[in-house]
């Protein structure tokens, strides 16, 4: 279905998504690019919580009728979420298979069975493939360790952190394993783990997707981020005005799903990244996305503008005399003030930072160097310190 079609097949079937068009004069006939949804703002995830309670269960964004649909799910928020009938519904198939699973493979999936979607994805996923799928679930480690044992399992599908705990209890128990890959989401996979887990024999990818939308990007052998899948829109878009942003720059994750069930059109995941849409050595064309650089809604709006603390982190490491840092809003006869406390080796730079400020961080902010000690490493890099009444 091509964009049109679908925007036109939302529209006719998702009261909820009809007002939202409504509301920022679309029509779906104007409507033949991605960049003729811009007018669209931003949905936040935020915003699925209050349309449910408003209208349970998919708060007016289904797109087909209720017994069409292969289950129903519920992740924190809580937000429910419908599967369509159809196979591989969170589409992380290609993601498995190119993290090297494949027919007749033994595999551990160890992500959550329990109401949230995360265990069923997967296990659809390998199954679509022809693995042969073990559905551990969460917990009874010292069980799932026996289970890879007995089964000389090859694969795991995970928490990496979780994978660590497995093979460290393999190791007390002295109970020799067979894993040779594995597949892995949902946290940071920090380099340091990655490597550890490689040099105990495990090769792993990572994925990167959410309970509402399935796979949104995977990692191919070239490990240089997370391909998109053909299968959704992905855009990076501008915190404050929902603009799409060009590559390369940093920006909320907003995806528009390509499947007619749900209507997920510019979509806000919460998280922060950029998109890289130059050729991959692997020959795959797909953009990638660089990796998790924090969460949305850690911006606060200073001025009617979003701050992030990464922005302040990216203006005070041009400083390596700086130590220690922390930005503060505050609020006076209505009018927002940004501080930067900075406990640096040379109070010179404190000029050097404010002048610097807006083209990092966009806004003006004062800049004042406090004394020793003032600071600790575990600050918190952006306080909100606004009082409205
Ligand atoms: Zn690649």
């Amino acid at each position: 279905m091509d964009l049109h079609s679908l925007i036109s097949h939302l529209v006719s079937r998702a009261p909820a998504f009809a007002r939202r068009m409504q509301q920022a004069g679309l029509s779906p006939d104007a409507v033949h690019s991605l960049s003729d949804l811009a007018a669209l703002p931003v949905q936040r995830k935020g915003s699925l919580v209050e349309l449910q309670a408003a209208d349970p269960p998919f708060g007016g964004m289904l797109a087909v009728t209720p017994g069409e649909l292969k289950g129903i799910y519920q992740s924190p928020g809580p937000i429910y979420t419908p599967e369509p009938k159809v196979a591989d519904a969170w589409r992380w198939a290609p993601a498995l298979q190119t993290a090297g699973f494949g027919p007749n493979q033994g595999v551990l999936n160890a992500f959550g069975y329990h109401l949230s979607p995360a265990g069923v994805m997967f296990h659809e996923g390998l199954a679509a493939l022809g693995c042969t799928v073990i559905p551990g679930g969460v917990g009874n480690q010292e069980q799932q360790v026996r289970l890879l044992h007995h089964l000389e399992l090859t694969g795991y599908v995970g928490l990496p952190s979780y994978l660590k705990a497995l093979l460290d209890k393999a190791e007390e128990l002295s109970l020799p394993l067979s894993l040779q890959r594995a597949f892995v989401a949902a946290e940071p996979l920090p380099p340091s783990l990655r490597d550890e887990l490689q040099r105990r024999g495990v090769q792993v990818r990572q994925g990167y997707g959410t309970a509402e939308t399935g796979n949104l990007g995977f990692e191919c052998d070239a490990l240089a981020g997370w391909h998109v899948p053909d299968d959704v829109w992905v855009q990076i878009c501008d915190l404050t005005t929902g603009a799409p942003l060009p590559a390369g720059e940093v920006g909320e994750v907003v995806i528009t799903s390509k499947s007619p069930h749900y209507a997920l059109v510019r979509f806000g995941v919460g998280d922060l990244s950029s998109l890289d849409t130059s050729p991959c050595t692997c020959g795959r064309t797909s953009a990638r996305l660089m990796g998790w650089q924090g969460r949305a809604d850690a911006a606060v709006k200073v001025r009617g503008l979003f701050v992030h603390p990464r922005q302040l982190a990216a203006l005070v490491a041009r400083f390596p005399s700086i130590v220690y840092w922390q930005g503060e809003i505050t609020r006076h006869n209505h009018k927002d003030r940004l501080v930067l406390r900075i406990e640096t080796t040379d109070p010179s730079v404190a000029q050097q930072v404010e002048v610097l400020a807006p083209s990092v961080v966009k806004i003006r902010l004062e800049v004042q160097a406090v004394a020793p000690g003032s600071l600790t490493p575990d600050a918190e890099p952006l306080v909100d310190a606004r009082t409205w009444n």
